[in-house]
């Protein structure tokens, strides 16, 4: 009897162990392996209920897995085990009873006896414990204890070994979602040039998604134009694969996009034998250092031809006068003299108009608002420029009922300036100039409206950058830094207004700006 009984727990002992052994080879996860570590544990030692629970990171116990086990037997040990830190010591089998006769009072089969025992790696460290309860009055004996030590023996390497792949697996998944939320592109080629993954944001900059770019080969998704420096991802024959780092500047052109420019990197990872097992490609979005370096050279060429002009004529004037050869007349005397405050005047407005530039760059716009007459503003800024062409007529447009809008005077009257001479410069011909407003809403519409050669759809939207003009034998006659639209517009939207156009090449051009009320002003009477 003694024997058989001895012989079946060598059996199920060994049967458990086995059953661990097979668990540590094959890929448990870590729920399922618990789950197994602890019904051959409740078996090998005839338990009718358990847990396993694991060691928190801050060596605390947390309830891993239960086992036909009732909640009030948890609920009634949960605040014991809480409050062990398994770092400094373990749990005491007596508290345990204690604790579990307390909850049982009353119950017909109260689960009275406990066996708990550490899972115990070789360097003492306790990743968790077995806990397991049975009920009567039969303790569990001295042979169920080292029963239950050689298999939690095993059972702790198992669970470190399954809390080892658990931890890869999330340190990898950390790893991927870092590179697919990645601003920067990212892709992943192997060491042919084909692709294994590539981010959401190069998904997006090359317009091909992850499934459809898998396998391809690399200049298939990355396309380039205008290349510079070192590339990998090149349409004819891709050079062989670096074995540094690269770094090469292009542009992806995808119809209907804006053309973005990228700086590439392609970096190589070696694997521990030296080969070539990845390359690493990360695209960072360089348009706007493109722009801002293209803007600079812009700004410097339309800078010098701008000032060039008037800088001769002022001074081939200023050496006409001073040549004591030369035989002055009043008339010619008043010419230059003219011409040379004309040009100053155009050096003075030149020069103020890249200041107000770089101070609304700056954000540094300020306004002295008060309650203005656009009208009367409109009348002063027509005055002054029909003495300067006899080719246009001016026409004044303004309901007599205009309420005041609340603006800074010195401003507007830049605005209208600006577009006045807009108008007067690109009507080559002449023309009718119609300066007016409408009262709409709660706001004041102006418009400045020429007969002149017009601005293209595909340019309008373009004609109130920086520096821009548009390109054309005609325009590039006229005179201008392609500074004014961009002022115009700050000014107007710094005022809390919208400016816009309606225009058609050869027909002639509308420019409109909305301008708040003066809400607290009368109506005015021009
Ligand atoms: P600046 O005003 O600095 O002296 P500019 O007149 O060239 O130079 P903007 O006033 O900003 O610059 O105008 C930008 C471009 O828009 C012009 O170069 C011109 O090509 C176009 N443009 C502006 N106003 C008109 C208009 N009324 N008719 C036709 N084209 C216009
Ligand atoms: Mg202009």
């Amino acid at each position: 009897m003694t024997l058989s009984l001895f012989t079946s727990h060598r059996q199920r002992q060994l049967e458990a162990l086995l059953a661990i052994s097979r668990a540590l080879t094959s890929r448990l996860e870590l729920p399922s392996l618990l789950r197994t570590i602890l019904a051959y544990a409740a078996e090998m030692v005839q338990a009718e209920a358990g847990f396993v629970a694991l060691t928190t990171r801050d060596g605390r116990l947390r309830l891993a897995v239960g086992y036909g086990l009732p909640s009030r037997v948890f609920e009634a040990l949960a605040p014991y085990l809480a409050q062990i830190d398994v770092r400094e010591n373990l749990w005491n089998e007596a508290e345990l009873r204690k604790q579990l006769e307390i909850a049982s009072e009353g119950s017909q089969y109260p689960l009275n006896q406990v066996i708990a025992l550490p899972l115990m790696l070789e360097d003492e460290e306790v990743v968790g414990g077995i806990f397991l309860f049975r009920s009567g009055s039969r303790g569990f004996t001295a042979g169920d204890r080292t029963l239950l030590r050689d298999f939690a023996d095993q059972a702790a390497i198992a669970v470190r070994n399954a809390r080892q792949v658990e931890q890869l697996r999330e340190a990898k998944a950390r790893v991927e979602a870092i590179i697919e939320n990645s601003p920067n592109g990212v892709m992943i080629l192997d060491p042919h040039l084909r692709v294994e993954t590539i981010n959401r944001a190069l998904s997006d900059l090359v317009g091909v998604s992850p499934e459809e770019a898998r396998g391809k080969r690399c200049s298939e998704v990355l396309k380039l134009e205008n290349v510079t420096g070192e590339h990998l991802c090149l349409e004819q024959g891709s050079p062989p694969p670096p074995t540094g780092i690269w770094y090469g500047e292009g542009d992806i052109v995808r119809p209907g996009h804006k053309r973005v420019t990228v700086g590439a990197t392609y970096s190589p990872l070696f694997d521990r034998y030296g080969n070539l097992a990845n390359i690493i490609v990360t695209l960072t979005d360089i348009t706007r250092y493109r722009e801002a370096e293209e803007l600079k050279s812009t700004f410097i060429s339309v800078i010098s031809h701008e000032l060039k002009t008037p800088v001769s004529l002022i001074k081939g004037y200023a050496s006409t006068l001073a040549r004591e050869d030369a035989p002055l007349n009043k008339e010619l005397v008043r010419e230059s003299a003219r011409i040379i405050e004309e040009e100053s005047d155009r050096l003075n407005e030149l020069i103020n108009n890249l200041l107000d530039a770089s101070r609304i760059q700056a954000g540094a716009l300020t306004l002295d608002m008060e309650p203005i007459s656009i009208v009367r503003v409109a009348r002063t800024a027509i005055e002054r420029y029909r003495t300067q062409t006899d080719k246009h007529r001016f026409l004044l447009d303004f309901p007599p009922d205009l309420p005041l809008v609340l603006g800074d005077e010195k401003r507007l009257r830049q605005v209208f300036d600006n577009l006045i001479h807009n108008a007067i410069k690109y009507s080559p011909n002449g023309g009718v100039i119609r300066v007016g407003a409408r009262k709409e809403d709660d706001s004041v519409v102006v418009f400045v409206s020429d007969e002149g050669i017009g601005i293209p759809l595909e340019e309008q939207e373009n004609i109130f950058e920086r520096f821009y003009r548009i390109d054309s034998s005609l325009r590039r006659s006229a005179q201008g830094a392609g500074l004014g639209l961009f002022l115009v517009k700050a000014i107007i939207e710094a005022h809390g207004g919208r400016i816009w156009l309606d225009s058609e090449p050869d027909q002639g051009t509308t420019f409109y700006f909305s301008l708040p009320i003066d809400d607290k002003a009368p109506p005015a009477s021009s």
